[in-house]
C-alpha cells in the first residue's frame, strides 16, 4: 500500500471551501512536487497531512492507517516530518544544539538545551552524523541565527533527519535562499531522497522541482488538477490555463 494516502479530503473553514475532494496515493520511495499557484492550498494541504488542521471530511492515511485524528506530535512520532515556509530554528542555540534537540527527543530521552552539551553523549553523535548529511559538520558549533538561509534550511533538513522520518513534507525550501546556495540545498533534498525516504516538495522554483521529482501534483483553487509525470502535467492544458499570468 502507499506510504501516504489523501481520500476525498475536504477542508472548509467558515463559508470558504479550502480544500475540496482531494485524493491522493503517494507510494514509499516516491519523491513529489507539489505546485500551483500563491493561494492555491498547498500549504494548508501540508497542514491537514501533519495534523496542524484536522480535514472536515475525507480522510489522510500513514501506511495504510487512518492517521486524520491523530495528534500532530503523535504523527511526528509515527514517522510524519514536515519543514515550514517560515525558519522554526532555535535561534540562539548553536547547529549542533539545535539537532541534538530534536535527536534526544527521537530517541525518548529529556532535552536538556539549556544545559552545556556534552559531546560524548550518543545524541550529539547522531546530531553530527545527520549535520555531515546535510554538509553543515563544519558549522557545527556556529549560532544558528549566524548561517545563511541556505545554511538554515540544511540545518532544518537535519532536524528533519534526526527525527527519521518516513514521510518528509517540505514546504518551499528554497524560499528566501540565494541563488548561490540553489544548486547545494537540491543536492541535500535529491540526498533525502536517495535514502529512501518519501518527500513531498511545495516549490514554486520549477528547476528544481522539475530536476527532483517523480511526479508532480498540481493544486488550483484547493482542489488537485492533476497529479503526472512533470512532462504531462507541463502540456496538460488545464495547468497551462491555472497558470495563466504566472510562470509554469
Ligand atoms: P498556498 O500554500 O498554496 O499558497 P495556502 O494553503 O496558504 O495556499 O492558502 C490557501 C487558501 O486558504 C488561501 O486563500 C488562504 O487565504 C486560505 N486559508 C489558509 N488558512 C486559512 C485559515 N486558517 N482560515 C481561513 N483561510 C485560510
Ligand atoms: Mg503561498
Ligand atoms: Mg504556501
Amino acid at each position: 500500500h502507499p506510504v501516504l494516502s489523501l481520500e476525498h479530503v475536504g477542508l472548509r473553514i467558515g463559508g470558504a471551501r479550502i480544500l475540496n475532494d482531494v485524493s491522493l496515493d503517494v507510494p514509499a520511495g516516491e519523491m513529489l512536487g507539489v505546485i500551483g499557484p500563491n493561494g492555491a492550498g498547498k500549504t494548508t494541504l501540508f497542514n491537514v497531512v501533519s495534523g496542524i488542521i484536522r480535514p472536515t471530511e475525507g480522510r489522510v492515511l500513514l501506511d495504510g492507517q487512518d492517521v486524520s485524528h491523530v495528534a500532530i506530535h503523535h504523527r511526528a512520532a509515527a514517522g510524519l516530518g514536515r519543514t515550514f515556509q517560515t525558519s522554526s530554528l532555535f535561534q540562539a542555540l548553536s547547529v549542533v544544539e539545535n539537532v541534538r534537540m530534536v535527536a534526544q527527543a527521537h530517541a525518548g530521552g529529556a532535552t536538556s538545551v539549556f544545559r552545556t552539551p556534552r559531546r560524548t553523549d550518543a545524541a550529539t553523535t547522531r546530531a553530527l552524523e545527520t549535520l555531515a548529511e546535510v554538509g553543515l559538520e563544519h558549522r557545527a558549533d556556529a549560532v544558528a541565527s549566524g548561517l545563511s538561509h541556505g545554511e538554515k534550511r540544511k540545518l532544518e533538513i537535519a532536524m528533519l533527519i534526526a527525527m527519521e522520518p518516513k514521510v518528509i513534507l517540505l514546504d518551499e525550501p528554497m524560499a528566501g535562499v540565494g541563488s548561490a546556495d540553489v544548486p547545494a540545498l537540491t543536492e541535500v533534498i535529491r540526498g533525502l531522497h536517495r535514502g529512501g525516504r518519501t518527500v513531498l516538495m511545495v516549490e514554486h522554483h520549477m528547476e528544481v522541482v522539475l530536476g527532483l521529482v517523480d511526479r508532480v501534483a498540481v493544486m488550483h483553487h484547493g482542489e488537485l488538477l492533476a497529479v503526472d509525470t512533470p512532462e504531462a502535467v507541463m502540456a496538460n492544458p488545464a495547468v497551462q490555463s491555472a497558470y495563466l499570468g504566472e510562470a509554469v
